[in-house]
């Protein structure tokens, strides 16, 4: 809700409510082709209702208050496309929360489904207002649960919030920052998911205002200055398709915009790039006027026509028209190469696919007679899938937030059961996130699956088109390394029921154990004494201690060294432990200076990790992170042999990685040089590594063999350079034939 104050602004009371007047105008104007009989009246009521609660409210800007309820119902119903009823709960979407009027007084002025609608605005704006992350998820999964339950009340909210954003300027930074997060953590991603590009990438641009206003008005203002050239880049591109497209006689639309100032500042950040390399980059949309049973044919002839002109890039055409997104979208993208050799990205739709591009789900109101059955099964099924997520009873809110918001952003694929059923999944899912997506029952027992007739492991990963049937054991169970390899919420957040159940049965045989060993030492099993044990284990919980009792990782041995007082038990003084000193000299690979190496992502944040066996990476080669399950962080060449596999199954699981100079620090790597046998080879090759260069050899074995010898020398390079370097001077010594990095 929004802060009341008695601020005058300079619109004395008559021009207030010419103010007011003109708005609902507007209002009504907006609702007009849609006004049914008695439909007038019912907006009246309302705005007359919301306007009387509100009387003596104004916003931060001085402005009477009304007039915000008036524009959200502009925007729900101008902007997203919703009708009369969603208006009239856009204009008393603040009163019963606010204002003295009830929801009684809403169910009997405008009936059951209004009052129901505004109850739910009502409830998310209650449970939002609050600061930790841990509420902010808990008010995540309450507004889903209402979105699950009518839609209407996420999309009213959603311009709400676009609102509120727009006129962020009177409110006080503090709050300017913590509603701009919350627009970006929770609003923008619904609003993507929801199909409301539009709405998704405005918000994003106010929230950017007000997070990095910088950087924001930065790219305004670069934008607007190089505005002319791209309008005149934009009408070069079109003209010779425009007059094709003529010809033939379409009747379409063409439009070329820039892309938003988010996204633009997204791409530098992410690829480091430059704005010059980045302001172009916009996207052409056409825009047919068809009829429905003729728009997909007239998409692809428009494709072809485009093509004639300019060659498209065949890995970036994307076909939306047989295969709508889950969130409805249909389209046909194309990105060609344009006039001076920029790739242009072209949108080719109809104006009703134009229609749920930007008005997303709420455009199924208005073609509910249309063909849009196949779309709103859709986005049933996506309803659905949240409503289990939500109901999935003791799932951790803030685990289900983070896997549930990595799947709003998800391109997705399509995948068939046995009998043609379609699931569609996000990109990346494996044979057992399908299991999942059938029945928790069939993902608990899966053992494997055979994907187009071929047996496949659990972790294999589905492509669109796949048909997957799924092979079950009753003697299955699910396993913590599973976590690793599904990659949707709904399939993680079963696997860690079972597991936590699993974990829980195993328990009670460890609590078993527990009571017979402390009946054993006379101490009876009360909750000090539990808790006694919980802390000298130092065990999370008592289920933990259960747990590790049951699995041996703990065998109660140290119990007989606890005083028993009464039935009480106390433990035992502890014992200095003297730690073994580690020769650091034996240990010069890098330890304690790990942290200064390595950068990930675009943070500077320093973070533990190790170098990977298999490929010893050392500074200069191109590397990632990779987040391991037992080890954290470990770090691989990129051309490592295990890196295709680490990179293509555990995708989720890299990270960004970089160097950074350090010279203090050498890292050990090995080489294997082949040469002709001669006299003091050996002593030219050690000359050069620890004569010449200073580096220092750490092993070096040589073997020869029919003339030729084969040396393996173990050397600390500080970085890549030096390595390459010592590379050229021994390939430049007499009778070498081959120098090798060793892998292992
Ligand atoms: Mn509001």
């Amino acid at each position: 809700m929004e802060t009341v104050t008695v601020q005058k602004y300079n619109l004395d009371e008559e021009q207030e409510k010419k103010e007011i007047v003109r708005h609902y105008r507007a209002l009504l104007r907006a609702l007009k082709p849609r006004l049914k009989k008695g439909d007038r009246e019912l907006v009246r009521t309302a705005f007359e209702m919301a306007a009387e609660a509100h009387r003596d409210m104004r916003r931060k800007s001085g402005e009477p208050y009304i007039l915000h309820p008036l524009a959200v119902a502009q925007i729900t119903v101008e902007e997203i496309g919703l009708g009369v009823r969603s208006a009239i709960c856009a204009l008393l979407h603040d009163t019963v929360e606010d204002t003295e009027v009830t929801l009684e007084d809403v169910e009997r002025e405008f009936g059951t489904e209004i009052a129901h609608i505004v109850d739910g605005l009502t409830k998310i704006s209650t449970v939002i207002d609050s600061n930790t992350s841990t509420m902010q998820a808990e008010n995540f999964k309450k507004i889903l649960l209402t979105l699950a339950d009518d839609p209407r009340v996420i999309l009213i909210k959603l311009a709400d919030r676009l609102h509120n954003m727009r006129t962020l300027d009177s409110m006080s930074r503090e709050k300017q920052l913590k509603i701009s997060s919350e627009t970006v953590f929770i609003y923008a991603p619904l609003a993507h998911r929801l199909g409301l590009y539009t709405i998704k990438s405005e918000l994003e641009d106010l929230a950017m205002k007000y997070t990095e206003q910088d950087k924001y008005r930065e790219i305004a203002r670069r934008l607007k200055e190089t505005k002319r050239e791209r309008t005149r880049y934009i009408n070069e591109f079109i003209k010779p398709i425009k007059e094709v497209l003529q010809e033939e006689g379409f009747n379409f639309e063409m439009i070329g915009r820039p892309k938003s100032i988010h996204s633009i500042w997204n791409k530098i950040k992410t690829k480091g790039v430059q704005f010059e390399e980045v302001y172009d980059l916009f996207a052409i949309r056409i825009i047919l006027d068809s009829a429905v049973e003729k728009e997909k044919a007239d998409c692809w002839k428009v494709y072809s026509i485009i093509t004639d002109f300019y060659h498209p890039s065949p890995e970036r055409t994307r076909d939306w028209l047989s295969n709508p997104k889950s969130n409805g979208y249909e389209a046909l993208h194309v990105t060609v190469m344009g006039p001076s050799g920029k790739w242009v990205e072209v949108q080719i739709r109809s104006k009703r696919m134009n229609d749920y591009a930007e008005k997303g789900v709420a455009a199924h109101w208005r073609y509910k007679e249309g063909n849009s059955t196949v779309q709103e099964s859709k986005f049933e099924q996506w309803f659905s899938q949240i409503r289990e997520i939500l109901n999935s009873p003791d799932s951790n809110t803030l685990d289900f937030l983070a896997d549930f918001k990595s799947n709003l952003f998800t391109e997705e694929i399509y995948v068939y059961t046995p009998k043609g059923d379609l699931k569609i999944l996000p990109v990346g899912s494996t044979a057992l996130d399908f299991a999942y997506s059938i029945h928790s029952a069939v993902g608990n027992k899966c053992i494997g699956a055979k994907v187009n007739y071929k047996l496949v492991p659990l972790s294999h990963k589905l492509r669109s088109g796949d048909q997957v049937e799924i092979i079950t054991s009753n003697k299955q169970k699910p396993s913590e390394d599973w976590l690793n390899i599904v990659l949707t919420a709904k399939a993680k957040s079963k696997i860690k029921d079972a597991l936590k159940e699993e974990k829980r049965k195993v328990a009670m045989d460890g609590k078993e154990i527990l009571e017979r060993k402390l009946e054993h030492v006379k101490a009876s099993a009360s909750q000090y004494n539990i808790n006694e044990l919980v802390q000298f284990y130092k065990q999370p919980s008592p289920l933990d201690l259960y747990y590790q009792i049951a699995v041996k990782n703990i065998d109660l041995k140290e119990l007989k060294s606890f005083h028993v007082l009464g039935d009480k038990l106390e433990p035992p003084k502890p014992v200095k432990v003297v730690e073994p000193v580690v020769d650091e000299a034996l240990h010069k690979q890098p330890s304690k200076k790990d942290a200064e190496l390595i950068i990930f992502g675009e943070s500077s944040d320093k973070i533990a990790y190790k170098l990977a066996n298999c490929c010893r990476p050392i500074p200069g080669d191109d590397v990632f992170g990779f987040i391991t399950a037992s080890e954290g962080l470990k770090i691989h060449r990129t051309n490592c042999p295990n890196a295709a596999q680490l990179l293509a199954h555990y995708g989720h699981r890299v990270v960004k990685t970089k160097w950074v100079k350090n010279r203090e620090i050498s890292f050990l790597t090995g080489l294997k040089i082949v040469g002709m046998d001669d006299v003091g080879v050996i002593h030219k090759i050690t000359n050069i590594i620890s004569g010449e260069l200073r580096i220092n050899i750490a092993g070096l074995t040589i073997e020869s063999k029919e003339g030729l010898f084969e040396g393996l020398i173990k050397v600390f390079v500080h970085d890549k350079d030096e390595l390459e370097e010592l590379f050229e001077r021994l390939k430049a010594l007499d009778g070498i034939q081959s120098i090798s990095r060793l892998e292992d």
